[in-house]
C-alpha cells in the first residue's frame, strides 16, 4: 500500500488583527491538507497595531471562536526567513490568500523567490469566498479607529479588542 506522506501547510501573515478573510482561507485549507499552521510573522517590516502577544491570543481566540470543530489547525509564531521556517517545520506547502488581481505580482515574485530558496515547498494560493475580496487588516484599522462597526468583518474576540484598544488610546 502507498503511504500517504502527512500534507502539512504553513499559512504565514501579520495578523493584525487576523479578519473574516483569514479565517476563510485557513478552513479553506483545513479541508485540503491533514496539518495547517497558522504562523504569526514576529519580524514584520510594519509597525502593529497589536504586539505580537495580542495577535498571537486573537488568531487563537478567534479559531476557537469560529471553528472549535477543526482539529487539524495549529498557531505558531516565527522569525527569519518563512521558507526556512517552512523546511524546519516539513512543510509541504505554503498557503496564501489571493483577492484580487492587486495581490498577484507581489505574490507571484514571493513564490518565485520561495521556490528558488526552497524547491521542495510549492506556494499554493487560494481564493476567500467573494464577500471577503474587499477585506483587508488595514481597512479594519482605519475602520475601528473611527468608531465603526467591524463586527460584520472580524470575529468578536477582535472587534471587542480593537473598540478596547482605540479606547485606550484615545480616551
Ligand atoms: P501580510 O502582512 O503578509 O500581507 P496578512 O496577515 O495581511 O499578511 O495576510 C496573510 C495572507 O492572508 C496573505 O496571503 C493575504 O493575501 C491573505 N489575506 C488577507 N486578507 C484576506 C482576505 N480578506 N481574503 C483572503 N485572503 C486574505
Amino acid at each position: 500500500m502507498n503511504e500517504h506522506k502527512k500534507t502539512v501547510v504553513i499559512y504565514p501573515g501579520t495578523f493584525d488583527p487576523i479578519t473574516n478573510g483569514h479565517l476563510d482561507i485557513i478552513e479553506r485549507a483545513s479541508e485540503l491538507f491533514d496539518e495547517v499552521i497558522v504562523a504569526l510573522a514576529r519580524n514584520s517590516q510594519k509597525s502593529p497595531l497589536f504586539s505580537e502577544q495580542e495577535r498571537l491570543k486573537l488568531v487563537e481566540r478567534s479559531l476557537m471562536e469560529c471553528c472549535p470543530h477543526r482539529t487539524n489547525i495549529r498557531t505558531d509564531a516565527f522569525q527569519g526567513l518563512l521558507v526556512e521556517y517552512a523546511t524546519a517545520r516539513n512543510a509541504t506547502a505554503v498557503v496564501r490568500g489571493l483577492r484580487a488581481m492587486s495581490d498577484f505580482e507581489y505574490e507571484f515574485q514571493m513564490a518565485l523567490m520561495n521556490r528558488k530558496l526552497a524547491p521542495t515547498i510549492s506556494t499554493v494560493f487560494l481564493m476567500p469566498h467573494e464577500e471577503y475580496t474587499y477585506l483587508n487588516s488595514t481597512i479594519i484599522r482605519e475602520l475601528a479607529r473611527y468608531g465603526k462597526d467591524v463586527s460584520d468583518f472580524v470575529p468578536n474576540v477582535v472587534a471587542a479588542a480593537l473598540k478596547e484598544k482605540f479606547e485606550i488610546k484615545y480616551h
